[in-house]
């Protein structure tokens, strides 16, 4: 059996990225940039002045003799003014700094006697003045391949008057839910025995999380044609392919016996991990455009298709959408009580942090959905591990 390292390498390494787009800003959000981006606008664009106040030459401000104030120069036009020795000009947050001075000083610190002003306080040269380029220069990367377009990025590309951004796609993404007891939601004529289908819905929901907005969610029952058939139209139309339950050995478990029908071995089946033993991954080549198609078989038990979906289809989501790091988020925490792991598998216990502090959730059973409805974090703790009340650890974030 495959530890997770290795079940996750295999499945990185087969991931080809999905192309490139070229978006308006918005749509933008929580993307990822297709290629390295060079700043064209430097910002500060020019000289300017970081407060209101009087621009003049820093060596006039310690002097007692008063300044005459002679002209004006507000934001947003260039009045191309000069500042003579001896006299300051009225400026504004934003605007141009005049020629020859070399110095802001505040309005605060000033006191204005009709045309002319006396400093209260000396200021040095360039004080309250932002350099052009001094944040940012032209022809310096400003963004790299594989960074996540964030509100902050967004108004970046649009201080380079920019109103699209090359990004990766999102890839097209079904759920296929499997097994003869699901019945879809929103039915009022449940039968004992049946169980509403709760993965399609929080599959998708994961993949929404992740910024791919629509996803197609399908059921079919353990049947091998049935199955067999869903799946080979899905090849036709997705480029990433989720199904849950079925994954495993028992008798009515189709997903493996339908995927040789079509002629694909899976590129691994079964992980080290509880829960989520019975994950598979399978690839194939769509006939139509030589497309690759990825195939996740994620366990039927809620928590073992949460964890897993977690642990290996979230990265490779990431990847194909060209995310470099596709790492799980993680934070430092403190263990509220002693957790052994007596299992031969690593096990992934569902919890919850508050103020820095780890405590168990309910059951950690895999189909316990309350109890991973109820957390916001995942501890690992290896085979054969203790860890201790007080101990630090780190924890996946939810
Ligand atoms: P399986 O992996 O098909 O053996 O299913 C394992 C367990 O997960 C069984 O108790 C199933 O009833 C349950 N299960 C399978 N699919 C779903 C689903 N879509 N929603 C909720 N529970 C499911
Ligand atoms: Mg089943």
């Amino acid at each position: 059996m495959l530890t997770e390292k290795e079940a996750l390498e295999r499945v990185l390494a087969a991931i080809q990225l999905g192309p490139a787009v070229e978006l308006a800003l918005l749509p933008a959000l929580g993307r990822y940039v297709a290629s390295d981006l060079l700043a064209t606008v430097p910002i500060p664009g020019f000289d300017n002045s970081m407060m209101d106040g009087y621009a003049l030459h820093a060596a006039d401000s310690s002097s007692d003799s008063p300044l005459q104030v002679t002209g004006e120069q507000p934001a947003g036009v260039d009045r191309q003014l000069h500042c003579q020795l001896g006299t300051a000009l009225r400026i504004f947050t934003g605007a141009p700094m005049p020629s020859g001075a070399d110095a802001v000083i505040m309005q605060e610190d000033v006191q204005r006697d009709g045309q002319s002003i006396r400093c209260r306080e000396p200021v040095v040269v360039g004080e309250n003045i932002r350099r052009l380029g001094a944040d940012l220069c032209r022809g310096q990367i400003m963004l790299r391949r594989g960074d996540v377009i964030t509100p902050g990025r967004i108004g970046l590309i649009a201080s380079q008057g920019s109103v699209t951004i090359p990004v990766h796609a999102t890839p097209r993404v079904a759920v296929l839910s499997t097994g003869d007891e699901l019945i879809p939601v929103g039915r009022e004529d449940i039968q004992l025995g049946q169980i509403f289908n709760s993965n399609g819905p929080m599959l998708q929901g994961l993949i929404t999380q992740l910024g791919i907005l629509q996803s197609q969610a399908l059921h079919c029952n353990d049947d091998l044609l049935a199955t067999a058939s869903m799946l080979r139209e899905l090849i036709q139309t997705q480029d990433i392919i989720l199904l849950s339950g079925g994954v495993s050995v028992g008798d009515h478990d189709q997903i493996k016996p339908a995927l040789l029908q079509l002629g694909i071995t899976p590129d691994l089946w079964r992980v080290k991990v509880k829960p989520g033993k019975p994950f598979l991954f399978a690839q194939t080549t769509r006939a139509t455009d030589g497309r690759p198609v990825y195939i996740f078989g994620l366990p039927g038990n809620p928590v073992s298709s949460f964890v897993t979906f977690q642990l290996f289809v979230r990265p490779a989501l990431l990847r194909w959408m060209g995310a470099v790091d596709v790492a799980a988020p993680q934070m430092s925490v403190r263990v509220a009580a002693d957790f052994t792991n007596t299992g031969d598998r690593p096990h992934y216990l569902r919890g919850c942090v508050q103020e820095g502090v780890f405590r168990m959730q309910g059951m950690q059973q895999s189909h316990a959905l309350f109890a991973l409805s109820q957390a916001n974090a995942l501890l690992r703790l290896a085979e054969g591990q203790t860890i201790r009340a007080g101990d630090w650890a780190t924890v996946l974030t939810l």
